[in-house]
């Protein structure tokens, strides 16, 4: 091996106080997010790569109607699914598919493409139409849709909000890896943002805004308001103030989800991983769903 591996994922940014939220609701996440940790770790432990491992943490995420992406997906203004998802490896190759609604798992559809040599990015009908060519089966809309996000569209379209501020949402998920060879991985995957206008499209599926890899520096997943995380090119901007700026993981993460986000309205967080294994999960929103594991610690989750 030679690295140690690490592995982090997330479920998105809350909006909901410490004190708001019900502590049952809190155990069950907590251990659904144990269980996602668990099929990546499962990965790296039997020396899988780094982008084996974000890819089943993220699948395993889509399948939980609770987060905000496949199975549980947001809907839009039209009361539509559009998920977006993206994978990117250390070593430069990537994948991202955006406004997809007839693929069960969207991050399997951004491996596939992270696979081709020459495609990095489909939309639409585009997007679908190779989903099938590959062998993707096709499931009806209604498997992404549940009564939860019907109201809260419903609700959104009462109060007339494109909104991440439901009181029972959960979000967009993410996971970084450095496997045992210092390979590092990020994916992420949502429906974007409830009563989103059709066509919209945030950061998680942008290569360098929700989502960014390199080998040389570390790899970052993020989640909160897309708008803002695209202008500031975000997970990019991390990479680069590690490379370029010498900057320490916990500096360049610490600067930019604390202090600069913030200032633009951007609520969110990140979670990201060095070569050196090291990890860091910051949030600027009041929780930020997400789990985690070292080589020489046990798997751990928390909200707040
Ligand atoms: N960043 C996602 C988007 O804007 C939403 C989220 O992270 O909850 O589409």
């Amino acid at each position: 091996m030679g690295h140690r591996p690490a592995l982090a994922l997330h479920g998105g940014a809350g909006v909901l106080p410490q004190e708001r939220f019900p502590s049952d609701l809190a155990d069950s996440l907590q251990a659904e997010l144990l269980r996602c940790l668990a099929e990546g770790w499962a990965v790296l432990h039997a020396g899988g790569p780094a982008v084996e491992a974000v890819c089943a943490c993220v699948a395993a995420l889509e399948n939980i109607p609770w987060f905000n992406a496949g199975h549980g997906a947001v809907l839009n203004a039209d009361g539509r699914v559009e998920c977006d998802a993206a994978v990117m490896a250390g070593d430069g190759r990537c994948g991202a598919v955006a406004g997809i609604r007839s693929v069960r798992q969207p991050v399997h559809l951004a491996r596939r493409l992270l696979e081709e040599p020459g495609l990095v990015f489909l939309a639409g009908a585009g997007a679908e139409a190779y989903a099938r060519r590959e062998g993707f089966e096709a499931v009806e809309e209604s498997y992404f849709v549940t009564a939860q996000r019907q109201q809260e569209l419903a609700q959104a379209r009462k109060t007339g909000t494109v909104s991440l501020d439901t009181a029972e949402r959960f979000g967009t998920v993410g996971a970084v890896a450095c496997d045992g060879q210092g390979r590092l991985a990020a994916a992420t995957s949502t429906g974007g943002l409830t009563n989103k206008i059709p066509g919209r499209i945030g950061d998680s599926p942008v290569i360098g805004a929700g989502t960014y890899a390199c080998d040389d520096s570390c790899a970052v997943s993020c989640t909160g308001i897309g708008e803002v995380f695209l202008r500031q090119v975000v997970a990019h901007d991390i990479a680069a103030r590690l490379r370029y700026g010498g900057q320490s993981l916990k500096a360049a993460v610490e600067t930019v989800v604390l202090d600069e986000l913030p200032a633009l309205g951007g609520e969110g967080g990140l979670i990201a991983v060095t070569p050196a294994g090291e990890l860091v999960l910051c949030h600027n929103s009041p929780s930020l769903y997400r789990a985690w594991q070292r080589a020489d610690g046990p798997p751990q989750a928390a909200i707040f």
